[in-house]
């Protein structure tokens, strides 16, 4: 039986804080204290804890965050009239806008707008032209994440087979392409599962590394996956229980049935999600020192 190990979010975003501080410092030394804008359309519950621990964790770190509430009943307009704004505020050097957002605002658009040297959860057209060309300018925050999660714990991914289930623009999209560049990081044959995939097992079966951004509650069962697989366990769903908190966070991955098969898994939570903010604040950083060097070409 194999003994699978848990790849803890907690434990590298903890190691990417300790890496960046260095450029915190220089950044404060040159008076730029970096700063992020997010934008809260609306009153869902878990965006609205996503979006606070992505501020305090900002804010532990010495940084400057923002959140901007706008009512559900807010117009496109509005919106996009805030964005400008926050395109041309120098304490901000990323922006971003929490998803979902109400169904009648088009979120296409509402990304567009964005300064896309700003754009740090990397959604831009922009941005995800250049990602889909090899040209690494924000790469997206949670599949970013998740490459760090295998740099940490020294996975190869060149020439294995990985099978995503997902196709989200913010998770398995960009993933996908990223694992399977030309680059030390990806070299994967990648495949994509989505809700029309027929016959899911056979498919995740043959993966050597699985990664799951579906948001069904234990989709992924032990009988699903390869021995010795790497397993990343991206879903978040919030299941109302009779715990204190009266919810749990539950992942795609029934971890239980995966344990003594699996090589490694992430847990759910205090996996991926970790890595997510880690990634946002790292990009923020970027952004601040871009601007920062901008700054000094024009003087
Ligand atoms: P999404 O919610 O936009 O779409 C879900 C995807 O799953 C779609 O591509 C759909 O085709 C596919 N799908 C649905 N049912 C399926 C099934 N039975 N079999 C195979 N595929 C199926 O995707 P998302 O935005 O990537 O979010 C997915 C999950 O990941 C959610 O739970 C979300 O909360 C979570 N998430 C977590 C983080 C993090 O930081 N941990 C970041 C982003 C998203």
């Amino acid at each position: 039986m194999i003994e699978t190990k848990i790849f803890s979010g907690v434990e590298v975003a903890s190691s990417v804080y300790a890496e960046l501080k260095p450029r915190i410092q220089k950044l404060l030394k040159r008076k730029i204290t970096p700063g992020l804008a997010a934008i809260l359309v609306g009153e869902d519950p878990s965006s609205k804890l996503y979006v606070q621990n992505k501020s305090k964790r900002f804010q532990s770190l010495g940084l400057y965050s923002q959140i901007f509430y706008l009512p559900t009943s807010t117009t496109f307009d509005n919106i996009v009239n805030k964005i400008s704004e926050l395109n041309l505020d120098h304490n901000f050097h990323g922006i971003l806008v929490q998803q979902p957002l109400p169904k009648d605002v088009d979120l296409g658009e509402i990304l567009e707008s964005i300064n896309p040297k700003k754009d740090v959860d990397g959604f831009h057209p922009e941005n995800m032209g250049l990602l889909a060309s090899g040209i690494n300018h924000f790469i997206p925050c949670t599949p970013k994440g998740i490459i760090r999660i295998f740099k940490h714990y020294k996975i190869q991914t060149s020439g294995k087979n990985t099978v995503i289930i997902g196709r989200s623009n913010i998770v398995g999209r960009p993933l996908s392409l990223l694992l399977s560049s030309k680059s030390s990081f990806g070299n994967s044959t990648v495949t994509i599962c989505h809700s029309k995939t027929k016959d899911l097992a056979s498919i995740t079966k043959q993966a050597d590394i699985l990664i799951a951004s579906v948001g069904v509650p234990n989709l992924i069962k032990g009988n699903m996956i390869k021995e010795d697989s790497i397993i990343i366990d991206v879903g978040i769903t919030r299941v109302n229980d009779n715990s204190k908190k009266g919810y749990s966070l539950i992942g795609d991955v029934d971890i239980k049935s995966v344990m003594g098969i699996a090589n490694a898994v992430t847990p759910v939570p205090g996996g991926v999600g970790p890595m997510t903010i880690a990634m946002l604040v790292e990009n923020t950083i970027e952004a601040a020192e871009w601007y920062g060097d901008s700054v000094k070409e024009k003087s």
